[in-house]
């Protein structure tokens, strides 16, 4: 969300996520670039942190032609915000808003005849996909009622009831390209759409790739690949380099000299190893900095790292400057995309024992968002 209503002073003196739109525009254009399938832009979790409607609007300018979230919520965001590209929903109870859904023109995945029944009973035509588990026992059906179902929904659709869309599916190894598993999973998929279509089921998306799938495994990609990470610069498998679009700031609020030996923050965990300064920075736990990277993580003051010292609070943080004479009100570049030589997401990932995923997604509501082209990023970080 752009904060156009703030000046550029007032957003400098608060913590602020800067979204560079030109970065989610290139890693979709390298998506495309791997792929002859279609491209679904998954927003779900706000975007993964870089704002639903930005980034839905980013990628399918970018040339992604259908939306993926999870809950039907999300979906009525992006239909709200005026967005016409097909979407698809696919985590949703048997009680969940269907007509809304049907309304809207939201297609739904349907992992089980209790679902198909709930969308079925509408008579509204809604657009489904079936969704099949191929070896990761989260969503999807079992392989042994997946016969039934496709059965139940070539019913359901003969009668007009609903459309069968799509079949759908979702690796569970695939940032690990080499493990057998994923050839598995991938064949596993063909059947069960061998299984439809012999049941008289015609879908014309089959789809089971995500993004590290696209990028390494051309034998998933099938009609529609379906792009969450990727869009952020997150590879999961780790082997393509894509470009960050997050850059986290904030200024400092405060900086104290004190001698050898004083002890910093909750439980005392840090003490000063020599004569030092302390940075006050604005951000903790409840603004998405990892508690649990306390004691190795770093940001970049005036071009240069800089240790936390002692325990992320809920909201502050407590910066060893080394000495430096650095003046309150300095903007600090807590992660970015490296270029300066600030922390990257991955960096962050690493000190806390988690996954990029987890960083993005996480960073507090009470954190200012704007969203920029390239230039305007590097000029007003410079
Ligand atoms: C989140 C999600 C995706 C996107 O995965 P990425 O690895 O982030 O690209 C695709 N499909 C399903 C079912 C998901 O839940």
């Amino acid at each position: 969300m752009a904060e156009t209503f703030l000046s550029a002073p007032a957003r400098a003196a608060r913590p602020l996520l800067t979204i560079e739109s030109g970065a989610i525009a290139d890693n979709v254009a390298t998506v495309r670039s791997r792929t002859t399938a279609e491209v679904m832009a998954v927003v779900k979790a706000d975007g993964f942190g870089h704002g639903i409607v930005e980034t839905a609007r980013t990628a399918l300018r970018a040339g992604a032609t259908w939306l993926g979230v999870t809950s039907l919520a999300e979906a009525f965001v992006l239909r709200r915000a005026g967005f016409t590209a097909p979407i698809l929903s696919w985590l949703n109870a048997p009680g969940a808003d269907f007509t809304a859904a049907a309304s809207a023109g939201v297609h739904v995945a349907v992992p089980d005849r209790t679902t198909l029944a709930a969308v079925a009973g509408l008579d509204r035509g809604l657009s489904v996909h079936l969704h099949v588990d191929t070896g990761m026992s989260r969503g999807g059906a079992d392989h042994n009622q997946w016969a039934g179902l496709c059965a139940a929904a070539r019913d359901a659709e003969r009668s007009g009831r609903i459309r069968v869309a799509g079949v759908m599916s979702h690796l569970g190894r695939a940032d690990e390209p080499e493990a057998a598993d994923n050839a598995a999973s991938v064949a596993r998929f063909r059947d069960a759409v061998a299984v439809a279509r012999h049941a008289g089921l015609r879908p014309a998306v089959r789809h089971l790739a995500a993004t590290a799938a696209t990028l390494t495994n051309p034998a998933a990609h099938f009609d529609l690949v379906r792009i969450g990470a990727g869009l952020v610069g997150i590879d999961p498998s780790g082997r393509t380099r894509l470009r960050a679009a997050m850059t986290l700031t904030a200024p400092l609020i405060h900086v104290r000299h004190v001698a050898a030996g004083t002890p910093v923050g909750y439980r005392h965990t840090w003490h000063a190893p020599a004569a030092t300064t302390l940075g006050l920075l604005p951000l903790g736990y409840a603004d998405g900095l990892p508690r649990s990277a306390s004691d190795r993580a770093q940001v970049l003051v005036e071009g240069r790292r800089c240790p936390v010292a002692g325990l992320i609070s809920m909201d502050q943080t407590v910066l060893d400057l080394g000495g430096a004479e650095v003046p309150a009100g300095r903007q600090v570049i807590v992660l970015g995309p490296g270029d300066q030589g600030e922390p990257t997401v991955a960096d962050w990932a690493g000190w806390a024992g988690t996954i990029e995923q987890e960083i993005v997604t996480r960073i507090g509501r009470r954190v200012a968002r704007r969203v920029v082209d390239h230039e305007q990023t590097r000029e007003e970080l410079a």
